[in-house]
C-alpha cells in the first residue's frame, strides 16, 4: 500500500487552491482511469483532491446557440441527454461506442479528455516507457505495436489517445474551458491534446494546477448527416484500432460543409483541414470520400506490426462518410442495446 492524502474540494476555487498548493496532488472525478493507474503503480499522487461533488453537472444551451457541458456530467448522462440526442448525436454515438454501461455511469466528461494511453508498456512498470518515466526509452517501438500510432508519432513515443468522445468533440470544434490560479481560460479542442514530440509524458496543454470546468459545443451539430464508426478487436468493451467521426452538411447532393476526425491512430484525435477541404463543394460519393481519405492519411507512417491500420483507416473513412451522407449512422441501429 502506497499512502496518499485525500481531501474533498468545496468549490472550483477551493479545488484550484488545493492543487496549486501541492504539486504532487491530482484531481479525482469518476476514478475509472486514475485508480487503475494507482493500483498498477503507474501514477503515485501524494494527495487526491475529490472534485466529484462539485456542481459541474449541467448541460445547458448557450446564448450563441451552442451547448455547455459541465466537466462532471457522467458519460452516460451526456450520451442520453435530449439536447445531445437531438442536436449532437455524433457525440452520443461516440460515447456509447466506448467502455461499458457501468464505466460510462462513473466516467466524467472532463476525465474522459484526460484518460491516459492504453499502451501496454505504459501500464507495465517492469518495462521502459518515456511517457511513464521520461528518458527511460520506448518499449513499443521495437516491441508489440499493433495498436499504436500511424500518424504524428515521434522517436520518443508511438502511443495513441484512447478516447472515443474526444474524436467527436474534435470533429465538432469543441472548446475546453478551464480555471487555474490566474483565472479562467478557453482552449480550442485541436490545441488541447499534444503530439508526443520529445515530451511524451505531457499529454495535454492543461496545466497541472488547472481544472476543466466545462466543454462548449458550437451551434452546428450536424444532426442530419453524421456517423461514428469504431473498429476494434471485439464488438464491445475494447479500444479502437481505428475510429472515424464524420459529419456532413449537404445541399443538392453536394457537400457544403464537412468534418472528419480519426481516433486510435495518433497521440491525439487526428483532423487535417486539407482533408475536409477536399470534400467541400464536391459530390457526396465514394470517389470524393476516397480522395479525402488519401489526404487525411497522406503522412501515415506505420510501425512494424500495424501497416494494416492504414488501409483499415482508408476503408473506414469511406464507409463512415457514406453512412453520414445517406443519413444512416453506424451506431443508430445498435444504440439501444449498448
Ligand atoms: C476497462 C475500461 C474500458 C474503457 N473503454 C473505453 C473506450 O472504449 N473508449 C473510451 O473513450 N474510454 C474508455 N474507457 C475510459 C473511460 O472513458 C475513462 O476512464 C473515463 O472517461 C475517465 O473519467 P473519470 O471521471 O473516471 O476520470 P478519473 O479517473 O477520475 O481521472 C482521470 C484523469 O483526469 C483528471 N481529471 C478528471 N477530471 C478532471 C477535471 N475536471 N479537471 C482536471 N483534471 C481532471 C484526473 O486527475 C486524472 O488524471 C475505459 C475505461 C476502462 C477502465
Ligand atoms: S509508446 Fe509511449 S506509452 Fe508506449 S512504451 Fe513507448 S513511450 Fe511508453
Amino acid at each position: 500500500m502506497i499512502p496518499f492524502g485525500y481531501a474533498r474540494a468545496s468549490d472550483v476555487s477551493d479545488a484550484v487552491r488545493q492543487i496549486a498548493a501541492e504539486p504532487g496532488a491530482k484531481f479525482i472525478a469518476g476514478g475509472t482511469n486514475l485508480l487503475d493507474l494507482m493500483k498498477d503503480d503507474v501514477e503515485r499522487p501524494a494527495r487526491l483532491i475529490d472534485i466529484s461533488r462539485l456542481p459541474l453537472t449541467a448541460v445547458e444551451e448557450t446564448d450563441n446557440g451552442g451547448l455547455r457541458i459541465g466537466a462532471l456530467v457522467p458519460n452516460s448522462d451526456l450520451a442520453w441527454h435530449p439536447l445531445i440526442e437531438q442536436r449532437y448525436p455524433l457525440v452520443g454515438s461516440a460515447i456509447l461506442a466506448g467502455a461499458s454501461a457501468q464505466l460510462r455511469n462513473m466516467a466524467s466528461t472532463g476525465g474522459n479528455l484526460l484518460q491516459r494511453t492504453r499502451c501496454a508498456y505504459f501500464y507495465d512498470t517492469a518495462t521502459p516507457c518515456n511517457k511513464r518515466q521520461p528518458g527511460s526509452g520506448c518499449s513499443a517501438i521495437n516491441g508489440v505495436n499493433r495498436g499504436h500510432a500511424i500518424l504524428g508519432a515521434s522517436e520518443a513515443c508511438i502511443a495513441t489517445h484512447p478516447s472515443d468522445m474526444c474524436v467527436a468533440l474534435m470533429a465538432l470544434d469543441a472548446t475546453v474551458h478551464v480555471v487555474g490560479p490566474n483565472g479562467p481560460r478557453a482552449i480550442g479542442f485541436a490545441e488541447f491534446h499534444r503530439l508526443p514530440g520529445n515530451k511524451p509524458h505531457i499529454d495535454t496543454t492543461l496545466q497541472p494546477d488547472e481544472i476543466i470546468t466545462w466543454i462548449e459545443l458550437p451551434a452546428k451539430g450536424f444532426a442530419a448527416n453524421y456517423s461514428y464508426l469504431k473498429i476494434r478487436d471485439r464488438l464491445s468493451y475494447a479500444f479502437a484500432l481505428v475510429s472515424v467521426a464524420a459529419a456532413l452538411e449537404l445541399q443538392d447532393g453536394k457537400i457544403r460543409d464537412a468534418r472528419l476526425a480519426l481516433g486510435g491512430v495518433a497521440h491525439k484525435p487526428w483532423r487535417v483541414a486539407s482533408a475536409e477541404a477536399a470534400l467541400h463543394g464536391q459530390a457526396a460519393d465514394e470517389k470524393t470520400f476516397a480522395k479525402a481519405a488519401d489526404v487525411l492519411l497522406q503522412n501515415a507512417r506505420p510501425q512494424t506490426h500495424n501497416a494494416f491500420k492504414v488501409e483499415l483507416a482508408r476503408r473506414a473513412i469511406v464507409r463512415t462518410l457514406t453512412q453520414a451522407a445517406r443519413g444512416t449512422p453506424q451506431s443508430q441501429s445498435n444504440k439501444h442495446i449498448q
